[in-house]
């Protein structure tokens, strides 16, 4: 066992961590009306980060999942609304494409992922269907050559900057979970349309998608009905990068925590000279280093995605501790911390999502007392669960 980065793995941090805290963090105010960061998009196009996930063979540079995590913590320690955007090109959407679309749509698209000029959408959400999933209603009926794709779904991130949507989807009617596939959809394709659009506390904005008859080559239908098992493989992803972000919230808060107390006067003292709020701190740094440990070994156990039950562990686990991390911040700075002028509530805002995308955490609960219901031996204790 080795709780120790690689040369490389530290290389991807420092030249990520320079770019967001010289270039990201003076703008990170002004994409909370919901300005997409195409500016620090197209910087990170520049270094790479991009095409993080995308593999070589497309132009990318193909690193694992723990590299993408490393790299997303970064870039949330200052600004939320980019660390989202990149979620979308390197997480679980990137994945769906590279894993299951035909060479000639990975051909098409992936290149332009990397380069920063194809942003990625994915639809699952539905109006009456968030976590039940079971009761998607979007289906696309499959032609002889073409396949026709009806349906809403909404909360949907990018949906207007998306070059193309990555949609869940009931294939021929089928029922239930065994009746869900997934579509590739393009920009501009007739039918499609963006018909609603909410801004969230995070900054950025939610749309909902209308599919009306959008007519797509077969080749577009990636996977079929029985898909979801290994679309919900892949998602397992999006369990150890969604935290990434909450555990770069919460660093970022209390770096500036800590900064704040340093400088603080009251009553012919400094913060740092008050017990109570030193403790504070120390339980902050606490939790943010147990978490860390968890996600980066849920990470560690991607091959090609991460392990279910660890990544559900690391998922809540972080998300939790961003919430009480960013509160604890805005504490420490008084009033000051409820204002615009200070950061810190905003990365209270982005952590707010954390425990709602992703998987929330009522559902990864069940999926973890399923695991050990199923799987915990009485006589050999928690290391029968198989996590070590
Ligand atoms: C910032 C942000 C970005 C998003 N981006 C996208 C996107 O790009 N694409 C996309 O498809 N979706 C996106 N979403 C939507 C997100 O995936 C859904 O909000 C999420 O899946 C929950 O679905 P829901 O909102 O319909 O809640 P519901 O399914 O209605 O759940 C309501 C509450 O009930 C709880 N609950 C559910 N099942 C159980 C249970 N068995 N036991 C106990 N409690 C339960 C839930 O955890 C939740 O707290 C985004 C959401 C946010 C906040």
């Amino acid at each position: 066992m080795e709780f120790k980065l690689t040369d490389s793995q530290r290389e991807y941090v420092d030249a990520v961590r320079a770019l967001a805290q010289k270039d990201f963090k003076p703008r990170a105010l002004s994409y909370m009306d919901g300005t997409f960061p195409w500016e620090n998009m197209k910087q990170l196009a520049e270094i790479g980060v991009l095409g993080m996930t995308v593999s070589e063979e497309f132009g990318g540079l193909g690193l694992p999942i723990f590299e993408t995590a490393l790299i997303l913590e970064e870039i949330a320690k200052v600004c939320y609304p980019t660390a989202m955007a990149v979620l979308g090109e390197a997480g679980v959407q990137t994945r769906i494409i590279e894993t299951y679309a035909p060479r000639s749509i990975r051909e098409r698209i992936l290149p332009r992922v990397v380069s920063g000029d194809a942003i990625l959408a994915i639809c699952m959400t539905e109006p009456h269907a968030g976590t039940d999933v079971a009761n998607y209603r979007t289906n696309t009926r499959l032609g002889m050559t073409h396949a026709r794709v009806n349906g809403v779904k909404t909360l949907i991130s990018r949906a207007k900057e998306a070059a193309m949507f990555v949609v869940f989807t009931r294939v021929d009617d089928q029922p239930g979970r065994d009746g869900i596939g997934c579509v590739l959809i393009e920009q501009g394709t007739p039918g499609l349309e963006v018909t609603a659009s909410y801004h969230t506390m995070g900054g950025e904005f939610l749309h909902e998608v209308r599919f009306d008859n959008v007519e797509v080559p077969l080749e577009n239908v990636v996977l079929k009905e029985g898909g979801f098992r290994k679309l919900m493989n892949a998602f397992n992803t999006q369990r150890c990068l969604n935290p990434s972000i909450s555990l770069g919230l919460a660093e970022g808060a209390f770096e500036e925590a800590v900064n704040y107390t340093r400088q603080r006067g009251i009553f012919g003292k400094t913060l740092t000279d008050f017990q109570g709020l030193r403790w504070k701190l120390a339980d902050m740094y606490r939790e943010i280093e147990a978490a860390r440990s968890i996600l980066y070994r849920a990470c560690a156990s991607a091959n090609p995605f991460p392990d279910p039950l660890l990544a559900a562990v690391a998922k809540i686990t972080c998300n939790e501790m961003a919430l009480r991390v960013t509160t604890d911040a805005i504490q420490v700075h008084g009033g000051y911390g409820f204002t615009d002028e200070y950061p810190v509530s905003r990365f209270y805002r982005g952590a707010r999502y954390g425990t709602l995308g992703g998987g929330a955490t009522e559902t990864l609960k069940d999926l973890i007392a399923k695991r050990i219901l199923d799987g915990l031996d009485p006589t050999e204790g928690v290391l029968s669960l198989d996590t070590f």
